[in-house]
Formats: structure tokens, C-alpha cells, sequence
């Protein structure tokens, strides 16, 4: 398999096609954010330290999270290809996957304007023990308000608000959109519209997979 990265703004619908990607391609889907959520749940040290950028909406720093990838990267599980949610969000931390010797055989860039975006993340629920999400509109869960995998209730994710949102768009244009412009010249990168429906949005993504994975 290759080491996938799925890059676009907050609310592209990433962590459904992400959720989608590492159904069929059997691979570890390492998202950031859910790590980071999961400390915040424990209450671990690391947690308290990374809350206040968090629920601002801010990023946390570049050494704290190139060093919580680094150990997830580490593991068993991810010498077969993994698919990156939620990283590099900035130059910094795409270049700590080049220090570090990371080959990154695809980048997929899901792609929605700024009114969608807010649109989506308001309607937003979420698995907490797993991170999957769904939308009450665009997504919507087989029984309302619960997971469909583990039927547990749902909830919406802290830092859904309207200004943490704001503050994730601005970071979005401020320190995502230059890695974006980076990746552009990857021999893989696809630049997909994220209006589209889920399930088109993943027939676009697996098929250009299927020429990366078989030239
Ligand atoms: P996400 O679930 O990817 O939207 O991430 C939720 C929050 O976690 C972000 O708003 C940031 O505060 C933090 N976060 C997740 N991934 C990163 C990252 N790669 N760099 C910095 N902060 C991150």
C-alpha cells in the first residue's frame, strides 16, 4: 500500500473519506486531531498542554505535534501505508516528514469554499471514542444521534464553534494553504471538489488511487 495524505480545510469532509479510505485500502487512518482529542479526554499532561490551542481553533505547535506523529508513525501498524488526516498543516511539519525520510506516494487535496465549510461544521456530529463523524444533512447516521458501528450516542466536537471556526479558516489560509501550493507539484496530487457527494467525492479519490497504486 503507500502512505496517503488527505489535506483541505476544516469541514471538507476529510475525516469521512478518510473513515471510507481506510475501509477499502485496509490501512491506518492516523488523524492529528483525534489523537490530540483523545489526550484531552484522558486528561494526560500532554492534553492540558495542547487544550488552549484547541478550543481557540489555533494549531499547537510544530515540535509538539511533529513528535506525537513521529511515535504514531513508529508503530507496527503503519509499515504497510498509513493516510495522514490533519497533517502537515504547516511547511514546518512537511518538512519534518522529509527530515525524517517519509516518501509520500499521494496527496489528496479535498477542495470547498469558505460558506460550505461553515455550513458543514455546524450540522457536525461526532463518534467520540472513534472520531467518525456525520453531518444531520450531508452525512447523516442510520438512527439519528448515534454511531453506526457502535450505536453509541454522538456528539459535537468542542471547538465547533463559531469563533474557533473562524480562527481554523484563518490558520487554514494563513499556514495550510502554503503546503497545499507545495504539494502541488507531487507527481500524485489530486485536487478534488469536496461539494460533491461523499460518495462521489470517494469514487474520485479511489480511482486516481488506482493509478497511483497500479502505474
Ligand atoms: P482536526 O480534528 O484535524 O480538525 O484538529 C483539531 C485541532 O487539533 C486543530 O484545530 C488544532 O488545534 C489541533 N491539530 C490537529 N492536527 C494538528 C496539526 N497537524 N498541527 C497543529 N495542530 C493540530
Amino acid at each position: 500500500m503507500a502512505n496517503i495524505i488527505l489535506i483541505g480545510p476544516p469541514g471538507a469532509g476529510k475525516g469521512t473519506q478518510a473513515e471510507m479510505l481506510k475501509k477499502k485500502y485496509n490501512i491506518p487512518c492516523i488523524s492529528t486531531g483525534q489523537i490530540l482529542r483523545n489526550h484531552l479526554q484522558q486528561n494526560t499532561a500532554l492534553g492540558q498542554e495542547c487544550k488552549q490551542y484547541i478550543d481557540k481553533g489555533q494549531l499547537v505547535p510544530d515540535n509538539v505535534i511533529v513528535e506525537i506523529l513521529k511515535d504514531r508513525l513508529s508503530e507496527k501498524d503503519c509499515h504497510n501505508g498509513f493516510l495522514l488526516d490533519g497533517f502537515p498543516r504547516t511547511l514546518a511539519q512537511a518538512q519534518s516528514l522529509l527530515s525524517e525520510g517519509v516518501e509520500i506516494q499521494a496527496i489528496l487535496y479535498i477542495n470547498v469554499v469558505d460558506e460550505m465549510i461553515i455550513s458543514r461544521l455546524s450540522g457536525r456530529w461526532m463518534h467520540a471514542a472513534s472520531g467518525r463523524t456525520y453531518h444531520e444533512r450531508f452525512n447523516p447516521p442510520n438512527n439519528p444521534g448515534h454511531d453506526d458501528v457502535t450505536g453509541e450516542p454522538l456528539i459535537q466536537r468542542s471547538d465547533d464553534t463559531q469563533e474557533s471556526i473562524k480562527n481554523r479558516l484563518i490558520s487554514f489560509r494563513k499556514d495550510t494553504q502554503p503546503v497545499i501550493d507545495y504539494y502541488k507539484t507531487h507527481k500524485n496530487f489530486l485536487d478534488v471538489d469536496g461539494s460533491e457527494t461523499p460518495e462521489k467525492v470517494f469514487a474520485t479519490l479511489t480511482s486516481f488511487l488506482e493509478t497511483v497504486l497500479h502505474p
